[in-house]
């Protein structure tokens, strides 16, 4: 039996989010099961690209600076860090996007330690997918204790991005595109994501679920106010609780069926027993997924109807001359150079729809749109479809 705590957090008010997070952590157990004076813990945050705090598409900063403040209190060193997505001008954005985030300045004022993943070294660990091994950023296996911090969010490819996505970000810098190349559907990618949890050992997982995104996430999705922080030592159970509070079950997200093939956690609904300030999963009214979204059930993946259904259901990236900078930021990001460097047209023959142009536009010029105008009318009828 797995646990998830879930307590109601109103807003981003620093007061709050340190009580609502030291109430789930006591019904975890206490700190001193997690830290003890004098520890390195690393505070692995989602910062997929250069976006602020309120975008809703990265851990809040000020949820950082709650919980850097906590474990300050009991005496530990707080190091804040990850790798975000996507390249500018050939160099993975980090540096910027932890100014941008406000996660430079928590870091300032709260006396912790940036570690940008991109700069501190490389550990090798086995990969399932490739003969070479997979690199991960050394902090990870320096820090006494890893807390992982991800988003409740929306992905566009994914359809859910939680904790046990969050690890993705583990991989340092421009190494990320290459998996997406070598893991080019999400059941793959999942294996690659299983890797990172089975190397890198993280004990605690609290999902920053207070103010959301729905749509097209991980970027381009609409901010939702659900409210909410989620805590739990398994990841897995965490994601099956917040994928059920959107209306989503773990059978619906690729990545996650891989996790529960790889025995990552519990993704038993029944066997997962949630405190806090729910006895279930709330459900988030009016909570919108994303277009791509599509109920694909493990059992029925071969079957033909299935597939025709999928294949009319997919929206695919298509880039909007009107919105389009030119910075060509998706073009450097494609993992196998589908985007024209000039006319930014797309070749769907090379596309291995990883969506990465997607997540990477900061200008929203990445659109996902279906061939077919009947079909994509009748998407739009669906109110959990709408974004
Ligand atoms: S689509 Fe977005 S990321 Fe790509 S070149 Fe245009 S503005 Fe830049
Ligand atoms: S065009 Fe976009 S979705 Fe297709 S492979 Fe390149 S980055 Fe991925």
């Amino acid at each position: 039996m797995s646990t998830v705590v879930i307590n109601n957090c109103p807003d981003y008010t620093l007061t709050n989010v340190m009580e609502k997070l030291e109430k789930g952590i006591d019904l975890l157990g206490g700190w001193r099961q997690f830290i003890a004076p004098g520890m390195k813990v690393l505070l692995k945050v989602n910062l997929i690209g250069p976006k602020p705090s309120d975008s809703a598409a990265i851990t809040h900063a000020e949820f950082v600076r709650a919980l850097t403040r906590i474990l300050k209190d009991h005496h530990c060193t707080v190091w804040i860090g990850d790798s975000s997505g996507g390249a500018i001008a050939g160099i993975a954005p980090t540096a910027r996007s932890l100014m941008v985030s406000g996660l430079r300045e928590v870091a300032e004022s709260e006396g912790a330690v940036l570690k940008n993943f991109d700069k501190e070294g490389v550990v090798p660990v086995k990969s399932t997918i490739d003969t070479k091994p997979m690199y991960l950023a050394k902090p990870l296996f320096e820090a006494d204790l890893v807390i992982n911090l991800p988003k409740l969010k929306t992905h566009s490819a994914s359809i859910f991005t939680g904790a046990v996505k969050n690890l993705y970000g583990c991989i340092p810098g421009l190494r990320k595109a290459e998996y997406h190349r070598l893991a080019p559907d999400q059941f793959a990618l999942g294996q690659v994501i299983a890797d990172i949890h089975e190397a890198v050992n993280v004990e605690l997982h609290i999902m920053d679920g207070i103010t959301a995104m729905q749509g097209d996430g991980p970027t381009a999705g609409k901010a939702y106010p659900a409210q909410k922080i989620l805590l739990s030592t398994d990841p897995l159970a965490l994601d099956t609780a917040a994928a059920s509070m959107i209306g989503l079950n773990i059978d619906d997200i690729p990545i996650l069926i891989s996790a529960r093939q790889r025995g990552l956690g519990e993704a038993s609904p029944s066997k997962i027993k949630i405190l806090g300030d729910y006895t279930a999963p709330p459900r988030l009214a009016g909570f919108r997924l994303p277009k791509r979204f599509r109920r694909l059930r493990t059992g029925q993946r071969n079957h033909r109807l299935i597939v025709k259904v999928i294949e009319l259901l997919k929206a695919r990236p298509r880039i909007s001359a009107k919105l389009c900078r030119g910075c060509n930021i998706c073009v450097e990001s494609c993992p196998v150079q589908a985007i024209h460097p000039e006319t930014k047209a797309i070749n769907y023959t090379a596309c291995i729809e990883c969506m990465c142009c997607h997540e990477v536009c900061m200008y929203h010029a990445v659109k996902l749109k279906r061939d077919n105008p009947v079909v994509d009318l009748v998407a739009r009828l669906d109110p959990r479809m709408r974004s």
